[in-house]
């Protein structure tokens, strides 16, 4: 399913240029800076803290709120999420929802700008998006927020939020600060992000027939906030939640739940009942085939014994 109300054909290649693949990495090779300074655990809470940030700020705002508009918000506070999306330093807020849009299009076909079982693990995890023709994107694909000029301005000049969260670390808690807060944060939040374009299309269970290689992983949900639940998105995606049961952990959702409940964001779109009913009773379906087969390996080997037995 897709939520874009326009679209543009995506223009798929399999090289990255090499001086932003230098680039890139010597960005990454940030982390390594963590050397410099005496681990402490009160360092690594700062890490933690800012990573959660963060990552509420690209699977809230970038995903949920910017590519799908799964809830509304007021004005301000559609800025301050772009703004902490931003922070996270995956380029503007338009940019990305415009990309993700054409992803959800084009899901695993080769049209699919950051498909793992097209173009592999490596590129759909991170390479695709330092092709220097992937830098700009289609207006048309995200009329509902290019008419804000703010939500231009900052996705325009993307690095203002980045540059300015880390001098804020730097003031409050000097080199520690940047060090955990950001340069060790930033690189696992980069790749916690990312495994959602490649390890959620690869290794889960599939619930849904959503017609591409989405799956649903409770460990990548943990990690970001939710977004584990690829299958479900995938199937339905503008729903707010992404666990579509309670027994599926989606952080994000329960902060946007609990930011409802005072006002600042509101009509939260949730699945139909039809989508959670039919879910169930996959999952029903799941089972009970698992184990019919258990029980038919079961019964093979005791005829192999009784055979050996009888001989
Ligand atoms: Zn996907
Ligand atoms: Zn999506």
């Amino acid at each position: 399913m897709n939520s874009s109300p326009a679209t543009v054909e995506p223009l798929v290649k399999e090289q990255a240029p090499f001086l932003f693949l230098v680039l890139f990495f010597l960005v990454q090779a940030t982390v390594l800076t963590v050397f410099t300074v005496p681990f402490s655990w009160s360092l690594v809470w700062v890490a933690v803290a800012s990573y959660f940030l963060r990552m509420f700020g690209i699977t809230a705002a970038y995903h949920r709120y910017f590519s799908h508009a799964s809830f509304k918000t007021s004005r301000l506070f559609q800025f301050v999420l772009a703004w902490i999306g931003a922070m996270a330093m995956q380029k503007g807020p338009l940019w990305w929802a415009a990309h993700h849009r054409n992803h959800h299009k084009y899901s695993d076909t080769e049209k699919d700008i950051h498909s793992p079982t097209r173009k592999g693990f490596w590129y759909s995890h991170m390479f695709w998006f330092l092709r220097d023709d992937y830098n700009d994107y289609e207006a048309k694909l995200i009329p509902d927020f290019y008419k804000y000029p703010e939500l231009r301005f900052l996705d325009r000049f993307h690095w203002i939020a980045p540059l300015s969260y880390a001098v804020l670390l730097y003031l409050i808690g000097g080199w520690a600060w940047l060090v955990y807060g950001y340069a060790v944060s930033t690189f696992f939040l980069g790749h916690a992000t990312w495994t959602i374009n490649s390890l959620s299309h690869v290794y889960g269970s599939v619930r849904y027939d959503s017609r591409d290689t989405s799956k649903n992983n409770l460990w990548l949900a943990l990690l970001t906030m939710g977004e584990g639940w690829h299958n479900n998105h995938h199937y339905y995606c503008s729903s707010v939640n992404q666990g579509f049961y309670w027994y599926e952990v989606d952080i994000s959702y329960y902060i946007l739940k609990t930011l409802s409940l005072f006002g600042i964001v509101w009509d939260l779109k949730k699945p139909p009942k039809k989508v959670l009913e039919e879910g169930l009773l996959r999952d029903r379906e799941q089972k009970e085939r698992k184990l019919s087969l258990q029980e038919s390996k079961q019964k093979s080997k005791l005829k192999n014994k009784v055979g050996v037995l009888s001989t």
